[in-house]
């Protein structure tokens, strides 16, 4: 990591996807006045990208509910009493058809999620085969299936997977007060396996767990370390789920949200940044704040994995008000 110094010229000239800084210099950006940390984000952010273009996914859990792992805002974990009725792993031809359903709604890439600790090997033709089926529609592909071996990630590649999802979620310090049934470590891990199948990488986190400022910071510069940042990076803001761990969690302050995103965004100065899970508790105008930040990725339609989202009808007229359009899939990557 290339250490800077407090007198560093900031980042605008920072465009090369490295992280450049220390914590301490992370923070110093972090608190910058409102307006110049925005005014500093968006300078980068319209250098690398069209500053009024979002790129549009869609998200479908194929396989739901019953996860072995613990992780303490989900809903689907079977370690707490969320009330979530499990499912088995979903038939391909029934993925494709939502996945069609969804490309005529104008999204451009299709992420399948399945609630796992890991996929059993017996499950990979099935995987594979939905792979194949949405990247013959035309979609760019996503998939987030837990942790993966070299195999099971080569054999996905093979099949045309362009993207893998699996989040930090948090701060190296934070992550054992969050999930206990595997390590943060393990996390990066799995990343470097996915990378090095030649997919590429989506990797983000949460606020609202209950982590400090530093976290956030943290889990930042974690991402913006590793040796190629994520090409998509998903910052969701905590939906407390009842029965879950962090069923009672505190809110994230909205300004603290938007501070984060512009400080992925001079970070991560070239990955797309996803407003994810949580659109649904912010205003217009926060998400609008959020876009002038950086972010510039939204999941559309009206559920997540198992959540709910804004509908199509409020994106609609969300982006007609700040005149945003979805991203062409040739400048989604
Ligand atoms: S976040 Fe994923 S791995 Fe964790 S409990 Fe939920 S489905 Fe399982």
């Amino acid at each position: 990591m290339k250490k800077s110094s407090a007198s560093h010229p900031f980042f605008a000239e920072n465009d090369c996807g490295g992280p450049p800084i220390s914590i301490d210099d992370a923070k110093i950006i972090y608190n910058l006045p409102f307006n110049d940390l925005l005014f500093r984000a968006q300078t980068i952010h319209r250098t690398h990208f069209n500053p009024n273009a979002v790129q549009m996914s869609r998200l479908l859990s194929i396989k739901t509910g019953g996860c072995a792992e613990d992780c303490g805002y989900c809903s689907q974990s079977a370690h707490y009493p969320t009330g979530l009725k499990a499912s088995k792993l979903m038939e391909v031809e029934r993925v494709t058809a939502e996945a069609r359903k969804a490309k005529d709604a104008g999204a451009t890439r299709y992420c399948m999620g399945a609630a796992w600790r890991s996929p059993k090997d017996r499950d990979m033709d099935t995987l594979v085969a939905m792979v194949e089926g949405v990247k013959a529609l035309g979609m760019e592909t996503c998939m987030t299936l837990g942790m993966l071996t070299e195999t099971q990630a080569g054999e996905l590649a093979q099949a045309g997977l362009d993207y893998y999802n699996h989040n930090i979620d948090t701060s190296e310090r934070f992550y054992s007060e969050i999930i206990t049934t595997r390590s943060f470590a393990d996390r990066l891990d799995t990343l470097e396996t996915v990378r090095m199948a030649g997919i590429k990488v989506c990797a983000g986190g949460i606020l609202g767990m209950g982590e400090t400022v530093d976290d956030r910071i943290s889990m930042l510069l974690t991402l913006a370390s590793l040796p190629v940042p994520p090409e998509s990076v998903p910052i969701n803001q905590l939906i407390p789920i009842p029965g879950s761990k962090l069923a009672d969690a505190d809110p994230v302050d909205p300004i603290d949200f938007v501070r984060t995103i512009a400080l992925a965004r001079i970070l991560m100065p070239t990955s797309h940044l996803r407003l994810s899970a949580g659109r649904t508790e912010m205003s217009d105008e926060m998400q609008a704040l959020c876009f002038f930040a950086g972010a510039n990725s939204i999941f559309v339609g009206d559920t997540l994995l198992t959540a709910d989202n804004p509908g199509e009808d409020h994106d609609t007229t969300l982006f007609r008000r700040l005149g945003l359009s979805p991203m062409p899939l040739e400048r989604a990557v």
